[in-house]
């Protein structure tokens, strides 16, 4: 018989759940509010429900397991959720173990950037490559590292959280307690604060205007100013490729990975950062200009620093595979103790 995954993308206001096959095809597909003000135990009663009803759609194939993935800081020896903004109250609780209790199958839980990167590793932009690291460009910055097509958790599962790497040691605030942080400059939060600096120091600019006008100052109409020619809008962007370009040309000597690939709803604005950014890492990576694509850094494989391909179900397709994974895990040891 055929098997399947559920995979699900528990964010602080939508739950969206997939099933789907061991190509990655998806075979039916739920969303749903996470209601997360109506407190844990009904989001969770929700979620095994739903996950439940979606099951039962398919009766001719083998549920390998669940994925879940979440946002925050989740500990893998226990299970639990050391922290996460978006979900209130969900601290210290077992979540892993419960969900399980209540569907009777293997659950592994995992922050929501590592599964984007393992989704676009699987069936995105990183499909041909063994190892990558990808950036998500949100609200936030997040991250996830794969190595030998699986993810890189580190000691306890924190691994992967290049959002905090310091690009400006004075720089703004972060609230996971540095300062300058890549995501005070390279998240949405971020475009929509540089902006907002950008009409203090210049009152006439259009983008002051556009801020007076009835449009939200967003990530996306900042973005759209930039590329109307807008010159403040256009170094808003600039500044987003600078700080990506630092921590990239870091990460990049650090690891020499043949993809880096960047998704998230800022990474629409690709063309209004990446001159930026490319300028940043050919400058201050010699291992980027080793390997950087073109004529001057001579024969071999190339470092590749592209867009990520797999929109909003990076996340979905990528918890879906976590299962997968552990099951092969599980029958290579298997045959291990046989042999
Ligand atoms: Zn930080």
């Amino acid at each position: 018989m055929p098997t399947f995954a559920i995979g699900v993308d528990l964010g602080g206001t939508n739950l969206r759940i997939a099933a789907v096959d061991e190509r990655g095809t998806v075979l039916e597909k739920t969303a749903l509010d996470t209601q997360a003000s109506r407190g844990r135990d009904f989001v969770i009663t929700e979620m095994c429900e739903a996950i439940r009803a979606t099951v039962s759609k398919i009766p001719s194939a083998t549920l390998a397991g669940i994925g879940i993935g979440v946002p925050g800081i989740i500990d893998m020896d226990t299970g639990m959720l050391r922290e996460s903004p978006n979900l209130p109250g969900w601290h210290d609780y077992p979540v892993r173990d419960e969900i399980e209790r209540r569907l009777g199958t293997k659950v592994i839980l995992e922050n929501d950037a590592n599964s984007a990167a393992l989704g676009e590793k699987w069936l995105g932009a990183a499909r041909d490559h063994d190892d990558m690291l990808m950036l998500t460009l949100g609200t936030g910055v997040g991250g996830g590292i794969v190595f030998g097509g699986r993810i890189w958790h580190g000691m306890r599962g924190m691994a992967g959280e290049p959002g905090h790497i310091t690009i400006e040691p004075e720089g703004p605030p972060c609230p996971c307690g540095n300062r300058g942080c890549l995501e005070q400059f390279a998240s949405a939060t971020a475009v929509v604060r540089m902006a907002r600096e950008a009409i203090a120091k210049d009152a006439s600019s259009a983008l002051a205007h556009a801020a007076q006008g009835s449009v939200a100052l967003t990530a996306k109409s900042v973005y759209q100013l930039a590329m109307q020619g807008d010159n403040g809008a256009q170094q808003v962007y600039r500044r987003v490729g600078w700080a990506l370009g630092i921590g990239l040309a870091d990460l990049i000597n650090l690891l020499n990975l043949p993809i880096y690939v960047i998704g998230g709803g800022v990474a629409s604005a690709w063309e209004a950062f990446l001159p930026a950014l490319l300028e940043e890492v050919r400058k201050r990576s010699f291992v980027y200009r080793a390997t950087a694509p073109g004529e001057s850094s001579g024969a071999g494989r190339k470092t590749i620093i592209t867009r990520a391909l797999l929109g909003g179900d990076a996340g979905l397709l990528g918890a879906a595979r976590l299962p997968m994974l552990a099951s092969e895990v599980s029958m290579q040891e298997g045959v291990r103790k046989r042999a």
